[in-house]
């Protein structure tokens, strides 16, 4: 049984401007000890579902189908009090996006770090006992938690973060553009930390990233999203060597390589308005390989071998 299952996964905002279908029919699975890539462009709908995934979603946000079932349960259908207290930081845990920028300056941060620990209960003096492990085990000694965030660098703060999300022994980690605001040196070695954690505490993440490189370091399946919705979703493996969608192929082909004297090129055009989505396909206006069906009609998420699913008309018998 998967660790965790996201069935047909709907997700609506309710703006000034109109309703924005963030999120359509995403379904995808993660295993124990595995780590899926989310891949896309800004606007893709992959914060969106991060935040469905911790049910920490914006007033305006409204799941309006769908099914995210963790080890069996199907978490959408718990109430607040009982997800916050077995779920969220707990089996469940996020680095949310720019999290290191968002330490509370005026706090300790052994203040920062206990707080949810005691919220769940847990005694003071243990709280400061788990925070100060978890701070070892990202690397930092304990006496970080007497600091002040403005006393910290970047990459410690973004090692404090990661403490916290793994501090109280989640199964799962969602790490939202964990590295997106570092320097390439501070970069590696986060995504060597990442890579270490996982090994010794058998976590699962999900790493969204708008970087296919980056991913390719940590990515054991990777689940392309378009526009909201799935365009392609495979094994790592299958994704690099053989990307099927016309998005993803783009992508990959704007990915500069050392080995190779390969001519670097780019998707054209913007990612559309989700308010009013292009009709059939989402890509069509920008795909090269366009047909009148793909402007029509949306494709289906189609499986080709050893479970490799594509949304592309090209694909279709
Ligand atoms: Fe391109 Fe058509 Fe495939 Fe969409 S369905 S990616 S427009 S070929």
């Amino acid at each position: 049984m998967p660790l965790l299952e996201v069935h047909n996964l709907s997700m609506r905002y309710t703006t000034l401007r109109g309703i924005v279908k963030a999120l359509e029919g995403v379904s995808f699975d993660v295993n124990e000890g595995e780590t899926l890539a989310v891949v896309g462009e800004t606007g893709s709908g992959k914060s969106t579902l991060a935040k469905a995934i911790v049910r920490v979603l914006e007033e305006n946000a409204k799941i309006v189908s769908g099914e995210i079932i963790f080890e069996g349960v199907d978490i959408l259908k718990l109430s607040e009090e009982e997800f916050r207290r077995n779920y969220r930081w707990v089996k469940i845990a996020m680095v949310p996006q720019g999290s290191m920028n968002s330490l509370n300056p005026v706090l300790k941060i052994m203040d920062q770090m206990i707080e949810p620990l005691i919220l769940r209960g847990v005694p003071r003096l243990d709280a400061i006992k788990i925070a100060g492990e978890a701070l070892e085990s990202v690397g930092l000694t304990r006496d970080v938690l007497t600091k002040y965030p403005h006393q910290l660098s970047g990459g410690m703060k973004q090692r404090v973060i990661i403490a916290m999300a793994i501090q109280a022994k989640p199964k799962l980690v969602i790490l939202d553009e964990p590295t997106s605001a570092l320097d390439v040196m501070t970069q590696a070695n986060i995504m060597n930390l990442l890579k270490r954690l996982r090994r010794e505490f058998k976590l699962s993440y999900i790493f969204i990233t708008h970087d296919l490189a980056l991913a390719s370091e940590l990515a054991d399946k990777v689940l392309v999203l378009y526009a909201g919705k799935v365009a392609e979703f495979g094994s790592a493996d299958l994704i690099y060597s053989e990307p099927k969608h016309p998005y993803t192929q783009g992508l990959m082909s704007s990915i500069p390589t050392l080995r190779e004297d390969k001519k670097l090129s780019f998707i054209p055009g913007e990612v559309p308005s989700l308010i009013n989505p292009p009709s059939g396909c989402r890509f069509h206006p920008r795909c090269p390989y366009a047909m009148d069906i793909c402007r029509r009609e949306e494709p289906p998420l189609i499986t080709l071998d050893n479970d490799h699913k594509v949304a592309c008309w090209l694909y279709s018998k």
